[in-house]
């Protein structure tokens, strides 16, 4: 009855699979390997609480007053610090704040998706990704990835045939797949976009949490100034969610000058501007240098987790399930054998105590329903354990 009142691109729209389970994970008898939620313990209250009280005290004026629809510019200035971490080089002026690296998805979905466009994803890829493209009612293209990232050759068979809009993907340490797209393929996928005049969205939240430092790779926004007209096609994103906090909501993209203006009235329309006084924060507790300082843990932490729960599937669960081993992020992405369909078995885990996230909501098109996500993030070493004991008892 109700139905018709809605606009079309939102008929027939389902919630999210992951915020329903986040829902249940709140249950204290629950392990969850569900959410990408960042280890409690990882979260840097005290330098956090410092960095409020900086806010809202000696930056009260601002912390609590409107701000520009671009960011504000200490923490502009700070993001232009951590990128030349990353490799990257970028000015406040090409950097717009955004309220999470999901606005910044939104954004650009918003500003160039009309319906029927063709976006391109690697297959698997971030599902609130393409509940983002779904609802600019774009057609979503799946090119097959593998420990490499997104397989480039056929992307550039794709290109030949088709001008997508936009190509999206995380470069590093995939939601899910926790691959990342080597470097002779970032090559190729620039070439590509700049042959084929095809935007590149870079997607990079996890790329700090690489288990070896020295394996991390420059972003394409940093190799695109090696590749000839490949800088305007392409838009890099990123987020404070995974490496300080993301009750924050601090997120930030490094858009080519074309673009600029058009996302941010995009931005202005949404929300006027990211919350002031997470800015202000999130500046201060940049320009302290807690999070280099905390990094070296931070990818220990999760080195060790990440090998926790791999030993512990081998042990307990042996042939039962297959996965690739992660260098950095969050995630296992693991594939049940036997032909054990991960829905099926998601709500009898819970029963026993123990949540994962089905693999098939990853996938544009034909999905692989032995699929499921496993994340190391939240739970501690012991819950680690138990959670697979438990995952476990359901298989026998
Ligand atoms: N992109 C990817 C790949 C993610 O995994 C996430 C969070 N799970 C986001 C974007 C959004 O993060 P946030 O909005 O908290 O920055």
């Amino acid at each position: 009855m109700f139905e018709d009142r809605l606009a079309q691109r939102m008929q027939g729209v389902q919630t999210s699979p992951v915020r329903e389970l986040l829902k249940l994970a709140q249950r204290p008898d629950i392990i969850s390997f569900a959410g990408g939620l960042p280890d409690p313990e990882l979260i840097d209250t005290e330098g956090l609480a410092e960095a409020t009280a900086y806010a809202t005290g000696e930056q009260a004026r601002h912390a609590w007053q409107y701000g520009t629809t671009e960011g504000f510019m200490p923490l502009r200035e700070q993001i232009v610090r951590l990128m030349a971490t990353r490799g990257a080089s970028v000015t406040p002026a090409e950097l717009l704040v955004t309220t999470g690296s999901q606005q910044g998805i939104d954004l650009i979905g918003r500003v160039m998706l009309d319906p029927g466009d063709v976006v391109v994803v690697e297959r698997p890829t971030y599902l609130a990704a393409l509940q983002v493209f779904g609802l600019y009612q774009a057609r979503v293209e799946g090119i097959e990835g593998d420990a490499e990232g997104m397989r480039t050759d056929l992307l550039e068979a794709f290109l030949e045939r088709e001008r997508p809009k936009m190509i999206y993907l995380i470069t590093n340490f995939s939601n899910p797949t926790g691959a990342t797209l080597s470097l002779e393929r970032r090559r190729h996928l620039l070439e590509l976009a700049a042959r084929h005049g095809v935007m590149v969205i870079e997607d990079d939240p996890y790329g700090e949490l690489v288990f070896d430092a020295q394996a991390s790779l420059p972003p394409l926004w940093a190799l695109a100034d090696e590749v000839p007209g490949a800088k305007p096609w392409t838009v890099y994103l990123s987020s404070l969610s995974k490496i300080v906090a993301p009750g924050l909501r601090v997120a930030w993209m490094a858009l080519p000058e074309w673009l600029y203006g058009k996302v941010t009235i995009a931005k202005q329309a949404t929300d006027l501007h990211t919350s002031t006084l997470s800015q202000a924060t999130a500046a201060h507790y940049l320009a302290s240098d807690r999070l280099h300082a905390r990094l070296p843990h931070m990818r220990a932490t999760y080195r060790e987790k990440a090998g926790v729960l791999m030993s512990a599937l081998r042990s307990r669960l042996g042939g039962a399930i297959t996965f690739e081993e992660p260098r950095g992020g969050m995630f296992v992405w693991a594939r049940f054998a036997g032909g054990v369909d991960a829905s099926v078995l998601a709500p009898r885990a819970i029963a026993s105590g123990v949540m994962f996230l089905p693999g098939h909501s990853f996938f544009a098109g034909e999905p692989d329903h032995a699929r499921v996500r496993l994340s190391y993030s939240l739970p501690d070493r012991a819950g680690i354990e138990e959670g697979v004991r438990r995952l476990a008892s359901v298989m026998d």
